[in-house]
């Protein structure tokens, strides 16, 4: 496992990012992860892309162009020495003593990264199970921006009821998952949600949406309700790292209502596989 800070080749255990950093303080920043097969980072033009929209998004100064970043993720991958791996890229507003206002232009975008191994060759996934929650997310789910709490305690959330993700319901549809992208078949098509502000267009979805193109696999790009769930015949899951995971079963929690969402401060309800029903096999 190797880090990388601005320049240079860190312990990813050792501290080394001011603690006046933008990003720890305030998640003011962007990150991609990309996967490296057989030592070639996987779709990289259309991840660096992705990481350049994020930064314009939120109006954070690119510190490389396209070509130097595209260079630092393979640099990254070569000095890790792994072949199969998971290489994390952070970019954030850069170190200033704590202000919300945007530093000073003289103050550089931070970046800092690690290359993870992931094994190779792994088993196919047995089939996950997802519970269905509410999307408590902000309105710009789409920027890959490092503010993931809502995510974080979905997907912990999940794993506390024995699920494998969090199904998150935003007006009454199934749109995304806590880490992952969601995709139906219905009626003989494939279905997952536009790529509008509500959810992080992936990368792996963009990849299946040209896939099943090619193989002349019906494709619409709808929000899916969520009480049409009983007339779908297949769930599946896409990431980065998730790869294609294969969805077995959807259940709820009867405490914890998707819809509709109150203005009263919801109970802290603690979840246990014991506690929730299926609603989907
Ligand atoms: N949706 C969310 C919320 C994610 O965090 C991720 C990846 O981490 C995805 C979807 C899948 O995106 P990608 O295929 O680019 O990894």
């Amino acid at each position: 496992v190797i880090g990388y800070f601005n320049g240079r080749w860190v312990d990813p255990a050792e501290p080394c990012v001011p603690l006046d950093e933008r990003g720890h303080q305030f998640g003011d920043g962007v990150y991609e992860v990309i996967r490296a097969y057989g030592g070639r980072p996987f779709l990289l033009d259309w991840h660096v892309e992705r990481l350049f929209q994020s930064m314009e998004a939120l109006s954070i100064r690119p510190p490389f162009h396209p070509d130097e970043c595209q260079s630092l993720i393979h640099e990254l991958l070569q000095r890790s020495g792994e072949s199969e791996a998971a290489i994390y890229l952070q970019v954030t507003r850069g170190s200033a003593v704590r202000n919300h206002l945007f530093p000073e232009s003289s103050v550089k975008a931070n970046v800092s990264g690690t290359v993870r191994p992931v094994p190779a060759g792994q088993a196919p996934h047995a089939p996950g199970r997802l519970l269905l929650l509410p999307d408590e997310r902000w309105f710009n789910p789409w920027i890959k921006s490092l503010n993931l709490l809502p995510n974080v305690l979905a997907k912990q959330t999940a794993h506390d009821a024995g699920a494998d993700e969090a199904l998150l319901v935003r007006d009454g549809c199934m749109i995304e998952a806590a880490s992952s992208n969601v995709w139906f078949v219905l009626h003989g098509e494939l279905v997952t949600a536009p790529a509008d502000r509500y959810i992080l267009a992936g990368i792996t979805r963009r990849f299946v949406l040209d896939l099943a193109r090619d193989l002349g696999i019906p494709v619409r790009e709808a929000k899916l309700p969520r009480d049409r769930l009983a007339e779908v015949d297949a769930i599946f899951l896409t990431g980065t790292l998730t790869e294609v995971y294969p969805v077995g079963s959807v259940v709820e929690h009867p405490d914890i209502p998707c819809e509709p969402v109150s203005a009263e401060r919801p109970r802290v309800v603690p979840v246990s596989p014991s506690d929730v029903r299926e609603v989907w096999t």
